[in-house]
């Protein structure tokens, strides 16, 4: 114990006073139970032992004696009414003292009855009157027994006078009497303790159970990280909330919350950090709620806030939520997030529906807010969004494009094309694996359309295995058909591909797997996963570069790059983007941004690639920019791999 914290120490203190108070409670209220029948016996044990002894001993004797037992009956009685109407009334502390100060009182009129109702010389009665005292101290054994110094008391005050009374009688009867007489009370003395512990270990039992009872039920309803309400919680009383709207006509929102790049920081900066922040946005989110409000998380960075009481018209009930939304923006992204080693800025994607005009079934509702959370993030993070039909048809959707590209990862409905990169001269400088998905029913679907959803619901990692695994042979096959000339192969990462932290060991163990020749390999990234972290990208790239893999820095332009980061990059080549490309010969815009690019890149001294090259006109004009590599259609269109096969067949014999 002596290297336990106070804090663990204080706080162990309070439970077992909290215990004590509760057992406390519970003994008190057995003995207010029981003291109904105790009473009664008590005023018809002291009646029959009053009728009894009066022949003998007169009724001038007699009488008082029942007369102060009726007395302090009818106090005790209302005692015990005092406690049944308001046991509140007073701490159990007093109460027990109460209880207490009666067993004394009336075990001092018992006792006395041991010696003012003794009629000497007189056997018969002597016994009756040990009968009866004996009998009331058994009684008093289940009354009392749950005070245990009540019951000793009364014990002791109401056997003694007797005990005594029958020794000073003296002779052989006397001394035979008072010896039985205090062997008895030796004997319920022992009992009234055994019978004491019993219920007091009881009654802690029970109090541990219904503890433990009630930790359960907590930990079933509420989050442990965020001390908020957890799933369960939430739709137990969102449908509560719901079966108020139907009934009574009122309104409300689910608020449907997910923070922006969460995982980014779970996974650089480790749980601990991410938990510490979740936390945070916990405490953020509970000073904006109004009593009737709920917030509750679902796990992971996902939040959900159910508003009560709005307007049942759905422009009032969803400006009102665009109000709180707004607010709760605010309240998450104003100021940082203070960890023990760093400081963050996070901000949060709302999704919300309102009821009852978007319906009142639980689960319909909750994915409403789910898709509109989706829309939001599309719409580029920080943002909210209302639920509409439509959106949710575009949910649908995604579901379904998800469910099928797992699918098609498992039935080869999956291929790749190769598109050639050029340089100046035509020759073929690398090649670009490029993703094909041939759907059983609806034909080709572009990449464009599958990649994203790829992206968001995960699949783009075993997507992106299975891509370059495919490169990998497929440059083994050229390999082996070209030799020396075969040109490299580059391959698409996806953002959430490059962030992973085993990229490294996957490459390698994949290239190494197919036997194709790292040196050969290249693999292209857009800026934006570049910027996300650039210490870590720069990382990245240098572990690979150091086993010969080359990179391009894809979709050049589009992105927010800056020249100073470029610089530090470990890159090959860039790519640009060709949207800036295709008009290049139409608009003054774009053809001034290719040759700032072009012109930037010859002063690093990286090499440069146009993409989207569909015309001899912009080859030239790149050309004369010195731009060093060209892909487009005015080359070659993507490539099945047989198609390829003879394309590099046709370029090496022009060559020759
Ligand atoms: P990207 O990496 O910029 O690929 C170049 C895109 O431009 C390809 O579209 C290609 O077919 C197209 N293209 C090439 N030359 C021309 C041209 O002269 N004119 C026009 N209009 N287009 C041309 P694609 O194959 O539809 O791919 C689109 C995007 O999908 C790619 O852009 C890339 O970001 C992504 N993608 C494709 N395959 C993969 C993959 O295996 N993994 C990942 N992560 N992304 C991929
Ligand atoms: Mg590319
Ligand atoms: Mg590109």
């Amino acid at each position: 114990m002596a290297g336990e914290p106070s804090m663990v120490r204080a706080s162990r203190a309070s439970d077992t006073a909290i215990e004590t108070e509760t057992v406390r409670e519970g003994l008190v209220k057995l003995l207010y139970e029981s003291l109904r029948l105790s009473l009664s016996m008590s005023v018809l044990n002291g009646f029959i032992l009053a009728a009894i002894m009066s022949p003998a001993l007169g009724l001038a004797r007699v009488g008082p004696w029942y007369l102060v037992l009726l007395l302090i009956s009818a106090l005790r009685w209302q005692d015990m009414l005092a406690y049944q109407r308001a046991p509140s009334q007073h701490d159990a502390r007093v109460w027990e003292r109460r209880a207490f100060l009666g067993a004394v009182v009336a075990g001092t009129v018992w006792g006395a009855a041991g010696w003012v109702l003794f009629a000497p010389h007189d056997p018969v009665e002597q016994v009756i009157l040990a009968f009866v005292l004996a009998g009331m101290a058994a009684g008093a054994l289940s009354v009392l027994s749950s005070l245990r110094y009540a019951v000793n008391a009364f014990l002791v005050i109401s056997l003694s006078p007797l005990i005594l009374r029958f020794l000073f009688e003296g002779g052989r009867v006397g001394w035979l009497m008072g010896g039985m007489a205090l062997l008895f009370m030796i004997a319920l003395y022992v009992t009234a303790r055994r019978l004491n512990t019993t219920i007091t270990d009881s009654l802690r039992t029970r109090y541990d159970c219904q503890q433990a009872e009630n930790s359960a039920s907590y930990q079933a309803r509420f989050d442990d990280l965020t001390e908020l309400p957890n799933r369960r919680y939430l739709h137990e009383q969102t449908q509560r909330n719901l079966a108020r709207s139907r009934r009574h006509g009122i309104g409300g929102a689910l608020l449907f919350l997910d923070l922006d790049n969460f995982k980014t920081v779970n996974d650089s900066l480790g749980h601990p950090v991410g938990d510490q922040v979740l936390r945070q946005v916990a405490d953020r989110l509970r000073t904006r709620l109004r009593t009737e409000d709920i917030a509750a998380r679902l796990g992971g960075d996902e939040f959900v806030v159910l508003l009560s009481d709005l307007s049942v018209d759905v422009q009032t009930a969803e400006a009102a939520a665009m109000r709180f939304a707004e607010d709760l923006q605010h309240v998450l992204t104003d100021h940082p997030y203070e960890t023990q080693e760093h400081v963050l800025h996070m901000s949060a994607s709302i999704g919300i529906t309102v009821f009852p005009g978007n319906g009142t079934d639980i689960d319909d509702l909750m994915r409403q807010a789910d898709t509109a959370m989706y829309d939001a993030k599309a719409s580029g993070r920080n943002a909210i969004s209302f639920y509409h039909g439509a959106l949710h048809e575009a949910a649908s959707l995604r579901l379904q494009l998800d469910r099928e590209l797992r699918a098609a990862l498992r039935g080869g409905q999956l291929s790749l094309h190769y598109q050639p990169m050029v340089d100046q001269n035509g020759q073929i400088s690398g090649l670009e694996a490029l993703l094909r998905w041939n759907h059983p029913e609806r034909g080709m679907i572009p990449p464009a359309e599958f990649i994203p959803i790829a992206e968001e619901t995960g699949i783009i990692l075993e997507l992106g295995e299975w891509v370059l695994s495919t490169a990998c042979r497929d440059l083994v096959r050229l390999l082996r058909r070209f030799g020396d000339a075969t040109p490299s192969i580059s391959v698409n990462l996806s953002a959430r591909q490059f962030r992973l932290p085993s990229l490294v060991d996957t490459v390698v163990a994949i290239a190494a797997d197919a036997g194709a020749p790292l040196s050969k390999l290249c693999l292209e990234v857009t800026e934006g996963s570049l910027m996300d972290n650039v210490e870590r990208a720069i990382s990245t790239m240098e572990s690979l570069r150091a086993l010969g893999v080359k990179f391009s820095v894809d979709d050049f332009g589009t992105g927010y790059s800056s020249l100073a980061y470029l610089k530090k990059l470990p890159v090959d080549n860039i790519k640009i983007d060709q949207s800036f490309v295709r008009d290049v010969l139409l608009d003054h815009n774009d053809a001034g941004i290719v040759g700032a690019i072009l012109s930037m890149a010859q002063h690093l001294g990286l090499a440069t690639v146009a993409e989207g090259v569909e015309s001899v006109e912009v080859r030239d004009f790149l050309i004369a920019r010195h731009c060093t590599y060209f892909q487009g259609y005015y080359f070659s269109r993507p490539l099945i791999f047989e198609h390829l096969l003879s394309f590099i067949d046709q370029a090496s014999r022009q060559r020759a």
